[in-house]
């Protein structure tokens, strides 16, 4: 859990957020301000601050994100049609909160490359 970061909050249930699945590895909740019909970020509750800073990371737990991720969007009944998965990194990547996350987007057709 590391101060000031509002991913360690949300995930660790000190800032509400509304949650979609929970285990002891990972934390899912909808985006406040979704750009798709559904639109879920899941993050690892252990803080790393981007894909940028993964070095010692537990292979496990970014294995056990993507997992996840994809039950999700299955128990959300998106898997046969398809989603889209985006990770931002850092400033091109426009990343604008440094605990990393995976958007899981869902509802609509995505448009490649992004913009
Ligand atoms: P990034 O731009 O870093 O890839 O994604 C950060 C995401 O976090 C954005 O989609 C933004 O809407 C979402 N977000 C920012 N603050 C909050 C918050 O307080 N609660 C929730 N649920 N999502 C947030
Ligand atoms: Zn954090």
């Amino acid at each position: 859990m590391m101060d000031n970061c509002l991913f360690c909050g949300i995930s660790s249930g000190v800032i509400p957020s509304d949650k979609v699945f929970e285990d002891d590895l990972c934390f899912a909740f909808n985006d406040i301000a979704p750009q798709a019909p559904i639109h879920v970020l899941v993050v690892p509750k252990k803080h790393v601050d981007s894909l940028d800073k993964l070095n010692g990371f537990a292979p496990e737990v970014l294995g056990h994100l993507m997992l996840k991720t994809s039950q999700i969007a299955k128990d959300l009944g998106v898997g046969e049609e398809g989603y889209r998965v985006v990770i931002n990194t850092n400033g091109n990547g426009g990343q604008t909160v440094y605990h990393l996350h995976l958007h899981l987007l869902a509802g609509r057709p995505f448009i490649f490359p992004p913009g």
